[in-house]
């Protein structure tokens, strides 16, 4: 897998307006795009700095994956997701190698992106999502 570029990095927060006036007020950014993905829990804010993407995520749901990630750490990186062309492709030579995989099988995330993650075990502590580039919206 060579992966193009960086799609986005991913910032749990707890208040999404908050941290929504932040990226708008100080760093001067436009966030065009707030989805709800159910079976995360999570709440997204998009932004965009060059290619790549900046997706704040506020936790529905206290028991959800961002919700436990805040309890135990805090605010902050949750997560960096690298674009490659083939998702399926690139799990699969990933686990070959004997990385452990959170997803063995893409799903839809975000922006209807495929996307999967691999396990923090195996990347040094840096949650990893890989992300097949569809159809690229332009903004
Ligand atoms: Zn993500």
């Amino acid at each position: 897998m060579k992966p193009s570029h960086i799609e986005h990095i991913g910032i749990a927060v707890k208040n999404l307006e908050e941290a929504i006036k932040y990226y708008e007020h100080i760093l001067g950014l436009k966030c065009y795009a707030i989805e709800e993905v159910k079976d995360q829990k999570v709440k997204t804010a998009f932004f965009k700095v060059g290619q790549t993407k900046i997706e704040l995520l506020e936790s529905t749901d206290p028991e959800g994956p961002i919700g436990k990630f805040i309890e135990k750490k805090g605010e902050g990186i949750h997560h960096i997701a690298f674009a490659v062309d083939n998702i399926e492709n690139a799990l699969k030579k990933a686990e070959l190698k004997g990385v452990q995989l959170i997803d063995k099988a893409p799903r839809k995330g975000a922006e209807g992106l495929n996307i999967a993650f691999l396990h923090p075990k195996s990347t040094f502590g840096v949650l990893t999502e890989l992300c097949e580039e569809g159809n690229i919206r332009d903004f």
